[in-house]
């Protein structure tokens, strides 16, 4: 049962609700302009896309577009600017704030192109269709003993809809985030031309539609840097405090010692850090000069620990049940013998997907971040694990580190990664575990309010700053800076029709 709220608590947060809904203006005559796109009006199919992950924004669409090729999409888009019709793009609707909800108009779905068109085994290149699961791209790249380099934990997830808010693996602190590993993309943009653009070719708009939040073209088509498929060996520490485990995982990242990293804690009582190695060799090197210096402690060690520290707190024995409980049942998934080969773990994405289903997805998921640089994290995770306190007796809190691109190739700057971070940016999510529970939206609002103040004191950026949260947009990014993103997005989408309630 959700507790009651403080008065302060309801005072401070402003709570966002969903945009106001397009009411359909000229509708009949968008659809019949259509003539080569199938444009789906049907009640039930409609609903299969009224919410997205997050279950808490509702909307429903006029029409659904399942998108077959970028032709198609440019017809949708050249109709949708005359007819001033919104078109909202979902890969897997994997986002929690609403971003791929559409609130009135189109719903652009992409799984209909989700091919794998290419792999070059010597250049380490793939080329995508955007609708394409990454788990389906590493099915194909597997065949021939290649892997993504660093994609969400997650299977569901599509690659255009990644490579358009950032994508972070447990490898990120190597290899960076999803979004790095795109060579080239082939983009529709708002006004239905068909663009390729890359780092040489349209880098504007390549730099802006990566990490862009979709406000700048529709993805229809990725190449991706590849690397050689190797299993992964895992191992754990278990800290009492937040702040040594996430010294210790700088440290590791700062000295690339691992090739995984990150941090899974239950709330902050046992906190967990992982760290991976892709090799024997690089777990040997690992073990010779930096295991040394993790302060963190073995299994045994740290269950032996939190034995007497319960012991002497009767009232918190609750916890001490849960924890026990929750370890029992989730430390078998992260082993589970279909996936594990001499003591390997043969799929990362697999593992990791289920027990996030199985063991924090719900009904309802909210996920608030804050994305600092290295200096800032230690307090921003504390001050948001005291907000997690405040409002849910259990949540998890993951944290990751994401190696920064050269100077060079600057990341667009209205995204998830801060703008005084460099070398790396690392980011906390902070998931409340609400299973079946009922919470009230104005209970899961308040929290991801109080979490995302905590970025605007602290100057940081969010992974998720759209869609309900965009209010903090203006807050956290500053009105110069968006209003100059504003006017390239009217320049570039005179109707703001695409994805239109989701940032600006
Ligand atoms: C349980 C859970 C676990 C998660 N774990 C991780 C994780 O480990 N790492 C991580 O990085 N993220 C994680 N996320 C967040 C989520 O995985 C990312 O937001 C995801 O990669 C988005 O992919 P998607 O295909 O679901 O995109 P969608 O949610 O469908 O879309 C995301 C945004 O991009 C736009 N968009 C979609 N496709 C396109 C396209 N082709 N062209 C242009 N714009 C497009 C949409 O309009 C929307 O605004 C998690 C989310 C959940 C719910």
């Amino acid at each position: 049962m959700p507790r009651s709220q403080s008065t302060s608590e309801r005072s401070t947060s402003s709570q966002q609700t969903n945009p106001s809904r397009w009411q359909g203006a000229g509708w009949p005559a968008f659809v019949s302009s259509l003539k080569d796109v199938a444009v789906i009006e049907d009640a039930p199919m409609r609903g299969t896309f009224a919410t997205d992950a997050g279950g808490t924004s509702y909307g429903m669409p006029h029409g659904v577009v399942i998108a077959r090729s970028a032709a198609q999409i440019s017809a949708l888009l050249k109709a949708a600017q005359a007819h001033r019709v919104p078109v909202t793009v979902r890969g897997g609707g994997l986002t929690t704030e609403g971003e791929s909800v559409a609130f009135g108009g189109v719903l652009l779905d992409m799984t209909g192109m989700s091919k794998c068109l290419f792999i070059d085994p010597q250049k380490l290149e793939v080329r995508v269709e955007a609708g394409i699961f990454w788990a389906s791209l590493a099915e194909h790249l597997r065949r021939q003993g290649m892997d993504y380099l660093s994609a969400p934990l997650n299977l569901t997830s599509s690659v255009g809809g990644t490579l358009g808010v950032g994508g972070i693996d447990v490898n990120s602190a190597r290899f960076g985030c999803s979004a790095d590993q795109a060579l080239a993309l082939q983009v529709v943009t708002p006004t239905g031309e068909i663009v390729e653009c890359s780092d040489e070719a349209n880098p504007e708009l390549f730099r802006r539609v990566i990490l862009g939040y979709g406000q700048f073209g529709v993805i229809t088509e990725a190449t991706l840097r590849i690397r050689r498929y190797t299993p992964i060996r895992m191992r754990y520490y278990y800290y009492a405090s937040l702040r040594t485990a996430i010294e210790d995982l700088q440290m590791l990242d700062r000295e690339q010692a691992a090739d995984y990293t990150g941090i899974l804690t239950m709330m902050d009582a046992a906190i967990n850090l992982l760290v991976a190695f892709d090799s024997g060799e690089r777990e040997a090197a690992f073990d010779a000069k930096w295991h040394s210096r993790v302060r963190g402690m073995g299994e045994a060690a740290f269950s032996a620990r939190a034995f007497l520290s319960y012991l002497v707190r009767p009232w918190r024995w609750g916890e001490a049940l849960f924890l026990r409980d929750r370890k029992r049942q989730l430390f078998p998934e992260f082993r589970r013998p279909e996936h594990t080969r001499d003591g390997k773990m043969e799929d990362r994405s697999v593992v990791f997907s289920r027990a996030v289903w199985k063991f924090w997805g719900g009904r309802q998921m909210v996920i608030p971040d804050l994305a600092t640089s290295s200096a800032k994290f230690a307090e921003a995770v504390e001050r948001g694990n005291a907000v997690c306190k405040r409002f849910f007796p259990r949540y998890t809190l993951y944290c990751v580190g994401i190696r920064l691109r050269e100077e060079h190739r600057p990341h667009y700057e209205m995204s998830c990664i801060p703008p005084d971070a460099a070398g790396w940016a690392y980011g906390c999510e902070f998931e409340p575990m609400i299973g079946d529970g009922t919470w009230s939206r104005d209970h899961l609002q308040s929290f991801k309010n109080a979490i995302y103040d905590i970025g605007v004191e602290m100057g940081a950026s969010y992974y998720r700053f759209g869609g309900m949260m965009k209010g903090y947009v203006r807050r956290v990014f500053g009105d110069p800076l968006v209003d100059r993103h504003l006017a390239m997005k009217r320049a570039a989408d005179p109707a703001m029709i695409l994805n239109r309630d989701v940032i600006f």
